[in-house]
């Protein structure tokens, strides 16, 4: 085995993952870990200031209720995303989170977040739920304030540090090993309780952007589904795994189009179609009551330009010169504060891109193209696993402590395993918490997981010799590029092993092809999810012999075996889910409708890793008394 140090840790509170929620359970978690004398320590495969999703920044805030000034309530917010996931979510955990999120913005603007604000000093509204940020740095400042809470409880971070595997004692979570990516060092965490917040999963299916492109996604590549991993092997319920998401956005490099749909009011039609929300509205008939309401889910929204593309009907575009005009026109009688619009209008464009998605603009730029003058492509990407956006992928986590849900085993937040929590996209059924929403959802999660520790918390009991195998299995990759890698002329062309990014497109290759890709055009069955299952399993046997060169193709390979395990659970509920309830994010062809009779309800699995079988189940849907 390669010779690498084992490190142990021992602290009260693990937290794995750096990015919203997770900071967010860092700096609620050390508050009351500092009052009761508790170790918080907080790992990442990256560097904490610019990890997980909002590394780059975003221009908006997408979660903002309004309690205070009586914009919205709770219960709007609840309905708002029971019928965006088609009358499937946790409205418990959505409530939860939507009564907690104001105060969580509340704070980002007090550690220094530029909000928008207008002349009377109220906050600017993208939409009804969004707000504008000067949002190049958001990352940064939520770190600096989960850095400065957990130095101030004497807690301990780690950077650059890959989460592998749960420790487990029976169904009680006692911690985590990992691995340095930058060090010969093998990590022990031992924990009394643990906080899976490691985002969700991209590259799980094959991207549009391949060869020279690939890398290339709307979802960052850091996250590689780490979470659903986890909580799947310390053998917690999983919900909504079918759920997947599949964002409309600029074509290539996948900017963003909220503040066109939103801000600009611009329309999207497609090169021939003409306007497919209003020449389709039809369709939307067919997946009523969520059809008819306002605003119209994103996925049908996705479906009505589909049907556009599938008739060879498109490009698809982006009005982009017809909205800044539109709205440039009210200064239209006067030449100078009409300039002065369109240039404003101009540098919001620009903006926004560069606030976020910054290949964007490069590839504006790189294809002469001014949003002024000409419309600009858009597409839908490949799918995604991001429960906290529009998918709603996770693991099925306690209700909270106030409200008469059915879903309540103890402490908020807490998964079915004993000890285990989870927040932000490692947590099911509760979508569009977006950044504020992850940060609150973590901040609850931090703070429930302190108490159970309080009530609850014990030395964990970790079997050393486990950890002895679990380390050589982890290090494995390391030592069959060591053994063989001389072998033949071409070290990536060996029959002993297989390099991580082979892997990686035979993964991506079974998704696309049998569960639903790009390729096949988001439509999957029966019959293809059972052969694209048959070929996972060659695939998961070959997932012994991957082999690494270093640290990072060690990261690699880890990825890939985080993401063959989201691609399983995905397949096996798309299997048992048999009815279509999100044309625009996947379609089941041999069940092309929605069964509200048979399958409104929550598909749920638990996979037990000592018998490698998967147990399917439906969960019954709790609507919030008089919402
Ligand atoms: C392209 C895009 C645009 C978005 N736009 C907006 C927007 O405009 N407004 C808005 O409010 N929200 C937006 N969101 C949503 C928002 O980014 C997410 O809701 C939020 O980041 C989720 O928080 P999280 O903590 O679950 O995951 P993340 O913030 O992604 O954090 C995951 C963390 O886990 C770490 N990690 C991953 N794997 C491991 C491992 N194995 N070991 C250790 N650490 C690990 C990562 O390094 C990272 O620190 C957007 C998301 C995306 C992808």
């Amino acid at each position: 085995m390669a010779n690498w140090e084992t490190v142990v840790v021992n602290t009260d509170l693990l937290i794995c993952g750096g990015g919203f929620s997770a900071c967010g359970a860092a700096t609620e978690a050390a508050y009351w870990a500092k009052k009761k004398g508790l170790k918080v320590t907080l790992v990442d495969k990256a560097a904490l200031d610019r990890s997980g999703a909002v590394a780059m920044g975003l221009s908006a805030i997408n979660q903002y209720v309004g309690i205070r000034d009586g914009e919205n309530t709770v219960e709007d917010y609840i309905r708002y995303v029971r019928s965006d996931l088609m009358g499937i979510s946790r409205e418990d955990l959505v409530y939860n989170i939507a009564r907690h999120v104001d105060s969580t913005v509340h704070l980002f603007e007090k550690w220094g977040l530029k909000i928008w604000k207008d002349e009377k000093g109220k906050y600017v509204h993208e939409g009804r739920w969004q707000l504008m940020i000067n949002g190049e740095s958001y990352k940064v400042i939520i770190a600096e304030a989960a850095k400065n809470a957990i130095a101030a409880a004497g807690g301990e971070i780690f950077e650059r540090v890959f989460i592998v595997d749960p420790l487990m004692d029976g169904n009680k979570c006692v911690g985590a090993v990992g691995f340095s990516t930058r060090e010969n060092k093998f990590y022990v965490f031992k924990a009394k309780a643990v906080i899976a917040t490691m985002g969700g999963a991209v590259h799980v299916f094959r991207p549009r952007s391949v060869g020279e492109g690939f890398g290339r996604s709307w979802y960052p590549p850091f996250n590689s589904g780490s979470s659903a991993y986890f909580t799947i092997k310390a053998g917690a319920e999983m919900t909504c795994q079918e759920v997947r998401f599949i964002p409309v956005r600029f074509k290539d490099a996948y900017g963003p189009v909220g503040a066109w749909f939103l801000l600009f009011k611009s329309r999207a039609v497609s090169a021939t179609g003409g306007d497919y929300m209003v020449v389709r509205k039809a369709e939307l008939e067919n997946w009523k009551p969520y059809g008819l309401v306002k605003p119209i889910p994103a996925n049908l929204r996705n479906y009505l330009g589909m049907l556009d593309t599938e008739l060879g009907l498109g490009p698809l575009y982006m009005e982009t010169d017809e909205a800044i005009k539109n709205i440039a026109a009210q200064y239209k009688e006067d030449p100078k504060a009409f300039k002065k619009k369109m240039k404003e209008l101009e540098s919001e464009a620009w903006e926004d891109f560069l606030d976020m998605t910054i290949s964007q603009a490069i590839l504006w730029a790189a294809q002469n193209l001014k949003p002024e003058e000409k419309h600009s492509e858009i597409a839908a990407c490949e799918p995604y696993f991001i429960g906290s956006h529009s998918g709603a992928s996770g693991a099925w986590v306690s209700g909270p402590e106030d409200l008469p849900t059915p879903y309540k085993w103890g402490y908020a937040n807490m998964t079915t395993a004993e000890g285990l929590f989870a927040a932000g996209d490692g947590s099911g059924a509760s979508s569009h918490k977006f950044s504020s929403g992850s940060h609150a959802e973590g901040r609850i999660a931090g703070k429930s997981a302190i108490k159970y520790i309080v009530e609850k918390g014990k030395a964990p009991n970790v079997n050393m010799d486990e950890v002895e195998k679990l380390k050589a299995k982890i290090l494995l990759p390391l030592d069959l590029w060591e053994k063989h890698s001389k072998e033949t002329t071409d070290p990536e062309i060996n029959t002993n092993y297989i390099v991580p990014r082979q892997f990686l497109h035979r993964l991506q290759k079974i998704m696309d092809e049998y569960a639903g890709g790009v390729i096949s055009g988001f439509k999957t069955s029966k019959a293809l999810c059972e052969r694209g299952l048959e070929l996972m399993a060659m695939l998961k046997e070959d997932s012994a012999k991957s082999a690494a060169r270093d640290h990072h193709e060690l990261m690699r390979v880890w990825e890939n075996n985080q993401r063959v395990m989201q691609a399983e659970a995905h397949v096996r509920s798309i299997l048992f889910r048999e009815e279509t309830r999100w044309p625009g994010y996947y379609f089941r062809a041999d069940k092309p409708k929605m069964d509200d009779k048979n399958w409104k309800c929550f598909v749920n699995c638990q996979y037990d890793s000592k018998t490698g079988q998967w147990k399917m189940m439906k969960k019954d849907i709790w609507t919030m008394p008089g919402v």
